[in-house]
């Protein structure tokens, strides 16, 4: 078997395409369009990268987009000063502070930084309240990685109601709210994480196997069930020559990349998981492009709420 694509970019094309008339409503009744403010602090790579799609996607989609870049070394206090500018400031709809933040400002920072902003703003969907609003299946906001798996999972008619899901992770931004999303659309749902016992044999009762867990191409075959349908939520960027050519032995395309850029990008799935699944997203160009997408959504959301 050759597992089928699940295409997330050209899902995420759909998702923003929808959006072009929401936008022109939205300006239609505040005067502007939905906003979203974004918190950058210092100079992390991969955060930079991200930043910039955010940014390029929100300006495609005829979003208002400001960038707030603070130097690596700010305090928490500086931080929480520029989040509560941004909640009492009504030109901005959505708050995103990048991260990870830098270890300086302490273990406990994101969770501070994601209780001060406005819940009405948390279109990171990272907030206590929006982690409650999702667990009871309320109005509110997502967390935009698992909300934008739910989409591709619908708009490809992968069926939902009563398969098994496994989760592989439990993190509070995607493993947790992918499996309450996972429950609503009426899965079964078992949550694995690095306390579990022999997961493979977990993970292959899976109808639908989520690997959320930022290992690269750790989801081996003998993880997966023939036929199961696998969501590969892991964006690992691999820069060793020799884990390149231990993953991607069979797959020269992907080795040509590594050779060109000095890195290649690898999901939490191993790409020898196509022969097996029914149908697999690809790393790039699967889950990704769908949380952007998602981010989108959840501003324009918080921009229609706020002008009803
Ligand atoms: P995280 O906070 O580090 O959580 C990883 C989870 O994986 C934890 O629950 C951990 O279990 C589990 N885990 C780690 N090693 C394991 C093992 N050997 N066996 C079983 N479980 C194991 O990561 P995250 O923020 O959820 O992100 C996960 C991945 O998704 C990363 O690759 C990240 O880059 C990617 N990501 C992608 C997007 C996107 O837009 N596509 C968005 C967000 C994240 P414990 O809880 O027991 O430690």
């Amino acid at each position: 078997m050759t597992a089928t694509l699940l295409d997330g970019k050209a899902v995420a094309q759909q998702i923003r395409a929808e959006l072009g008339a929401r936008v022109a409503n939205v300006i239609a009744t505040l005067g502007r369009p939905p906003a979203l403010a974004i918190v950058l602090v210092g100079d992390d790579p991969a955060s930079e990268v991200y930043v910039r799609n955010k940014l390029k996607t929100a300006e495609e989609a005829g979003m208002g987009v400001h960038l707030e870049r603070l130097p690596g070394n700010s305090s928490l206090a500086a931080l929480l000063g520029v989040v509560d500018r941004f909640n009492k400031d009504s030109k901005f709809d959505g708050i995103l502070v990048q991260s990870p933040l830098p270890k300086a400002l302490g273990s406990s920072a994101e969770q501070k930084i994601f209780d001060a902003i406005d819940p009405g703003k948390d279109v990171d969907g990272f907030s206590p309240i929006s982690a409650g609003r999702v667990v009871q299946n309320r109005e509110g906001f997502a967390p935009c990685t698992p909300a934008g798996v739910i989409e591709l999972l619908v708009r490809t008619k992968t069926p939902i109601e009563g398969r098994h899901a496994v989760v592989i992770g439990r993190s509070d931004i995607v493993g947790k709210p992918m499996a309450a999303l996972l429950l609503h659309k009426h899965a079964t749902v078992t949550i694995c994480h690095s306390r579990t016992r022999d997961l493979p044999a977990m993970a292959r009762t899976a109808d639908i196997l989520v690997a959320a867990i930022g290992r690269p191409a750790f989801v081996t075959r003998e993880f997966v069930k023939p036929g199961a349908v696998v969501i590969d939520v892991g964006i690992n960027s691999v820069t060793s020559a020799d884990e390149a050519e231990r993953i991607f032995a069979a797959y020269p395309e992907r080795l040509t990349v590594f050779k060109k850029r000095g890195s290649v990008l690898v999901g939490d799935v191993h790409p020898e998981v196509a022969a097996v699944a029914g149908a697999l997203t690809p790393v790039p160009g699967g889950v990704g492009p769908l949380t952007i997408a998602m981010l989108m959504a959840n501003t324009v959301r918080a921009a229609e709420l706020r002008s009803r």
